[in-house]
């Protein structure tokens, strides 16, 4: 996130300072790391939490269509910044992947077919193929029918242009770019307070991790991109935007096998139906990831019960984070979602043989010896004050910005990564009122239909996946 607005700032203002802190050894070692996310691009091709089924069985595409619209705005941004050279061979970090769903039973294979059939008249999905026809599915996914009993009723859809994305990779080239036009990077430094002064400036106070030195400066406008720490931050900020809000953090592992026989038998990123109780962010996926060049397989997420709000957090992060302003929204999501406590524990509870089981599901054939289980990043989910509730847990991310625009932190993590351009813009537009008209033009420079949606003008969607396709080498 952070990366991705100092690229946008540095092109729209380069006479404006930018340093960035980071309070470990190197950048992208949290949620970005690729074997801390999944790697999805999601734009709503296969993620059923985006279009659930309404209760009389109909189903609403507005979701998916906004996310697959954001997701087009992060491929342009990407595609001008491979054109122009500042990102490598975009092979590096994102992939071509069909994006599928796979469900069983009667009911679940009737659902697939009513979103199939609505977002099928929908240009940005239009390609999207329905089977249920167990050759065919094996032909996309031979993995997944390998060993499956007959008498299994299944359907799946898949959309042949899905991505795999390493951010990681994706992050440390902005990164390097940054730093070679004048951004200043300090690693080991970790921010412990903000204040704004009388002058409106903040003084940004960070630590040395390796010589325990305090260090300060003064800034005109900061970007609290912390990732899971983002609200201890904005807590320190004393902003009363920030009043209210809490995280709720739930930890993730992955199954993973690098073993190029099994590798080769699924190229896709699968995913299905929730587990009940289950957040959004865990439906099962079982996903080709294309990282330094090599592919492997990974299942999961299994999601876990964790009060660290980092990988590299610590347990006191939750209690912490408890405020007087915020100590009813914690109890009221606790109080409320007793199902998602119950399923949190449940999977903390669940053996490496039951976790195999669940892989099993999909991939019947699959062996223990050839997979190992991998922890991935925190997921800090957002609890945010609510007039009737008292407080509500939500999936999706937040923009928490001072009246003034001088601060601002995002919160959440889904859709995370693949949306950091859109959410950047809006960040921009937020904060930096004044200045925004003036820069849009540089800013459709990077972003060429910024502004504008594509679901809705079939052939200029068809032209503008067809060029970022092209240049993110999605075709070959
Ligand atoms: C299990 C899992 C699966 C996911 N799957 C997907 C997916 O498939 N697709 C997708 O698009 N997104 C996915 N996401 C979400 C995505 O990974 C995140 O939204 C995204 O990486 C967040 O980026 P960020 O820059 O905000 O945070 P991070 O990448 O976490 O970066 C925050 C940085 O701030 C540093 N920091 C924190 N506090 C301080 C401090 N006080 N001082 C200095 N530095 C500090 C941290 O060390 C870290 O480097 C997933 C996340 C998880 C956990």
């Amino acid at each position: 996130m952070s990366a991705t607005l100092a690229t946008m700032i540095q092109r729209v203002q380069p006479d404006w300072r930018i340093r960035i802190y980071e309070r470990l050894g190197a950048v992208a070692q949290e949620s970005s790391n690729p074997w801390n996310n999944a790697g999805t691009g999601h734009s709503a091709l296969c993620e059923l939490n985006y279009m659930p089924q309404a209760a009389d069985g109909s189903v609403d595409p507005a979701k998916a269509i906004s996310i697959n619209e954001q997701f087009q705005l992060s491929r342009q941004f990407w595609s001008t910044l491979v054109n122009e050279g500042v990102l490598g061979d975009p092979k590096s970090f994102i992939n071509s992947v069909p994006h599928m769903t796979f469900v069983r039973g009667e009911h679940d294979v009737e659902y697939l077919r009513t979103r199939y059939e609505t977002l099928k008249k929908q240009p940005l999905f239009d390609e999207i193929e329905f089977s249920e026809d167990p050759k065919q599915i094996a032909e996309w996914v031979p993995l997944m029918i390998d060993k499956r009993a007959k008498s299994e009723k299944f359907a799946a859809t898949r959309v042949a242009g899905g991505t795999d994305v390493d951010f990681g990779s994706l992050t440390k080239q902005l990164f390097e770019r940054l730093i070679e036009n004048g951004a200043e990077l300090l690693l080991n430094h970790e921010v412990k307070g903000l204040r704004k002064g009388s002058d409106g400036l903040w003084t940004v106070r960070a630590k040395h991790n390796v010589g325990n030195t305090t260090h300060r400066v003064k800034a005109r406008f900061v970007f609290v991109g912390a990732g899971g720490y983002a609200l201890k931050l904005l807590q320190r900020s004393h902003i009363p935007e920030a009043k209210g809000y809490g995280t709720f953090p739930i930890s993730g592992q992955f199954l993973r096998t690098s073993n190029p026989k099994i590798v080769a038998k699924h190229h896709a990123k699968v995913y299905s139906q929730a587990a009940v109780g289950a957040p959004p962010m865990s439906v099962p996926h079982l996903d080709t990831r294309v990282v330094d060049g090599q592919a492997s397989l990974l299942f999961g997420p299994y999601a876990g019960a964790n009060p660290k709000f980092l990988k590299h957090g610590s347990v006191m992060d939750l209690p912490g984070s408890i405020r007087g302003a915020n100590i009813v929204p914690y109890l009221s999501v606790a109080k409320d979602n007793l199902g998602l406590l119950k399923y949190l524990i449940g999977e903390l509870l669940t053996t490496r043989a039951g976790k195999f089981r669940a892989l099993q599901e999909f991939a019947p054939s699959a062996r223990p010896e050839d997979w190992e289980l991998i922890v991935a990043g925190q997921r800090a989910q957002v609890i945010k004050k609510d007039a009737a509730k008292g407080g509500v847990l939500q999936f999706g991310t937040e923009v928490v910005a001072a009246e003034d625009g001088s601060i601002v932190g995002l919160l959440g993590a889904s859709p995370g990564a693949s949306t950091a351009v859109p959410i950047m813009i809006d960040v921009l537009k937020r904060c930096f009122p004044a200045h925004y008209a003036g820069w849009e033009p540089t800013l459709r420079g990077l972003i060429p239909t910024l502004g504008t949606t594509l679901n809705d003008q079939p052939k200029q969607a068809k032209k503008v996946m067809a060029a970022t396709a092209e240049t993110l080498r999605l075709n070959d």
